[in-house]
């Protein structure tokens, strides 16, 4: 049985069975999908009352949602903060920036998303590599390698060998938010934990870092829902 919510915009799955005793709510991580769980016998109006009682809950559990997007030509993908239309032109020979906020490849690529991961991956080096070099300068430690990587848990890492790691997907993000990763990153060439003195280091580099930091875990999760 299901029935449509005009509030969260779908319907709500609910499964019958026999041997639950207890209600219960799940909403998938992944596809916003709504069920619940009741046993057979229990009357159509409970389950609606027990889901009224838990909107603010759904509410909550879907804006955590990751909905994942699939990188493929007339997709909008963000790149610095900007939003860029995927086309393809017979006129260009490789995949570039075109104005009017597009990112346009060439008409005969056969695998989309890979080409647009690879462009990308070139360009955060391009934008991001100079500017590691030029603020490391600031720190007695020399960087001995700069990696980007697509993990699913940090947005960067730093040895205290100098060893810099980040996340290139954090090219789609703001470019004060990965200045900030990066400023972050760096510090730990001096301190290498979360204590006040790093805090106050990242805070004289990169003056109102708490909005990046706020921007990272509200919308980092978006810039992780794109599959190449
Ligand atoms: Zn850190």
């Amino acid at each position: 049985m299901t029935f449509y919510s005009p509030e969260f915009d779908r319907y709500i799955h609910i499964n019958r069975k026999n041997k639950i005793s207890r209600l219960s709510l799940k909403v998938c991580r992944v596809t916003g999908k709504i069920s619940i769980n009741a046993s057979l016998y229990l009357p159509n109006l409970d389950i609606i009352n027990f889901f009224n009682k838990n909107r603010s809950w759904i509410s909550k559990q879907l804006s955590k949602c990751v909905v994942p997007k699939i990188v493929e030509k007339g997709l909008m993908l963000p790149v610095e903060g900007n939003c860029y239309e995927i086309v393809s032109n017979n006129n260009v020979s490789t995949i570039r920036f075109l104005e009017s906020n597009k990112i346009c490849l060439p008409k005969n690529i056969v695998n989309v998303g890979h080409a647009v991961q690879k462009f990308l991956i070139e360009y955060c080096r391009s934008i991001m590599t100079p500017f590691i070099i030029k603020k490391s300068n600031l720190f007695k430690k020399k960087i001995q390698k700069i990696s980007f990587k697509d993990t699913k848990s940090r947005w960067g890492s730093c040895s205290s060998k100098g060893s810099i790691m980040l996340n290139w997907r954090l090219i789609m993000a703001p470019p004060s938010v990965y200045k900030y990763v990066i400023i972050h990153e760096l510090s730990h060439l001096v301190h290498m934990n979360h204590g006040h003195r790093f805090w106050k280091l990242v805070g004289e580099l990169h003056p109102n870092y708490m909005y990046d930091r706020e921007w990272l875990s509200k919308n980092g999760h978006e810039i992780r829902k794109y599959i190449f």
